[in-house]
């Protein structure tokens, strides 16, 4: 699972959605237009004209190698890739997929000179972040920082006073970026880091960043990643979410208005309250536990919510056993109890579900269940003897 630090809500954005967003933030991009179908392909290849690339959009890197990225010299040859493409399964570099390519993007070609590579994430460790700067382009970073750890030039950023214009150019020259192009790239990334701080991104990847024949410096390639808790000052970022495409799961939870990340272990949790649902993470991990979620379902639940989560947390068939792990502050155990009941008598639950409930109301909430006496639920009066149960249950 990913470590509960990292457990933040992302929208991870297509290549022309992000290569939007730069050109709206001032980093050169090639021209291009976006295609569905075949016909649109063409039509946008002719308004482009030729050569053009026509590029898979989906949401994952090494799209070349698969050969979802192809430079067409002709009309002929845009319907021939876009053909190929459109359809195409997209196995990512790390195994994630496959993606079926339902989207193109068409856009002009461009004479390349020399491939670089540039990113800024969010390095949560440092409460900054960071600007990576290589001019080994083209190879994921890994790879880079594999081959020569030298060549990959790293520098944090002061949240407060931003990338001057000066620092970017020091890292360009740290890169060794060519000297003709440096004040260009230094450019480019003061552009790109203002679009990371006010996208509200958490990454912000373009590989590779190239120099072109006429030596200009533009962004082939994006993967744009945008916190989702900032969608809501961001309402073009959010137009690009396509709920289509998203998880079933958290597509669900969206829908209900539920604080749901999908983990991919078989242990469901719900707990209330984002550091409870964190530690319980932590503690059914430390039982020996995978959870298959986080979902906090919030201060004040009511049995509805209840619902509602169990709801989502049942329709993932990876979930083998359900631990509810509840402290009453301002949420009361009986409501609790409530929903735990209620959703029992309008959904099959069908896996063992533990529950430990402890604060305001309690005894009620324990003695509602009790006297509920439903098939395969578990009380725990610890967290620790909760986390032990639900592994059991899940039997792994
Ligand atoms: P990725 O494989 O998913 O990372 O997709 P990219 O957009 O990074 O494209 C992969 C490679 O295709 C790039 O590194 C380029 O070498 C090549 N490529 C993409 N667009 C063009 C183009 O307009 N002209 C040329 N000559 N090559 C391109
Ligand atoms: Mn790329």
């Amino acid at each position: 699972m990913r470590p509960s630090a990292t457990l933040t809500a992302v929208l991870d954005l297509l290549e022309y959605q992000g290569k939007e967003l730069f050109a709206r933030h001032g980093v050169p991009v090639p021209r291009g237009k976006h295609a569905k179908t075949i016909e649109e392909a063409l039509a946008a290849a002719d308004e482009i004209g030729y050569p053009c690339v026509v590029k898979a959009q989906v949401q994952i890197g090494g799209r070349g190698k698969a050969g979802g990225i192809k430079v067409a010299e002709s009309r002929e040859e845009t319907e021939e890739h876009s053909r190929a493409i459109l359809g195409m399964q997209i196995t990512g570099p790390h195994g994630e997929g496959p993606f079926e390519v339902h989207e193109l993007w068409v856009e002009e070609a461009s004479e390349i000179d020399a491939e670089y590579y540039a990113s800024i994430i969010l390095d949560r460790s440092e409460k900054k972040p960071l600007a990576m700067l290589s001019v080994m382009g083209g190879m994921n970073v890994e790879e880079i920082a594999d081959k020569d750890p030298s060549a990959l030039v790293r520098r944090h950023i002061d949240p407060q006073s931003g990338l001057s214009a000066g620092e970017a150019e020091q890292l360009a020259t740290d890169a060794g970026v060519d000297e003709d192009v440096r004040g260009k790239t230094a450019e480019m990334l003061v552009k790109l880091y203002g679009a990371f701080n006010e996208l509200d991104a958490t990454l912000i990847e373009v590989n590779p960043l190239v120099v072109t024949a006429n030596r200009e410096v533009v962004a082939l390639d994006s993967k744009t990643t945008i916190d989702n808790s900032a969608l809501y000052r961001h309402e073009d970022v959010a137009a690009f979410e396509d709920l289509s495409a998203m998880d079933p799961q958290e597509r669900m939870a969206k829908e209900k208005g539920l604080t749901y990340v999908k983990l991919d272990g078989d242990i469901g949790i719900l707990a209330n309250g984002a550091g409870l649902c964190m530690s319980t993470l932590d503690v059914v991990a430390q039982a020996g536990g995978d959870p298959a979620n986080f979902l906090d379902a919030g201060g004040g639940s009511k049995a509805d919510a209840i619902v509602a989560a169990l709801e989502v947390i049942t329709s993932d068939p990876k979930v083998k056993a359900i631990l509810f792990n509840i402290f009453g502050g301002i949420t009361r155990c009986d409501e609790i109890a409530k929903g735990i009941i209620e959703a029992s008598g309008r959904i099959d639950i069908g896996v063992p579900v533990i529950v430990r409930l402890d604060g305001t109301n309690s005894e009620e909430g324990l003695a509602l269940l009790a006297e509920a006496d439903l098939p395969d639920l578990h009380l725990e009066k610890t967290m620790l003897g909760a986390a032990d149960r639900v592994v059991e249950a899940a039997g792994s």
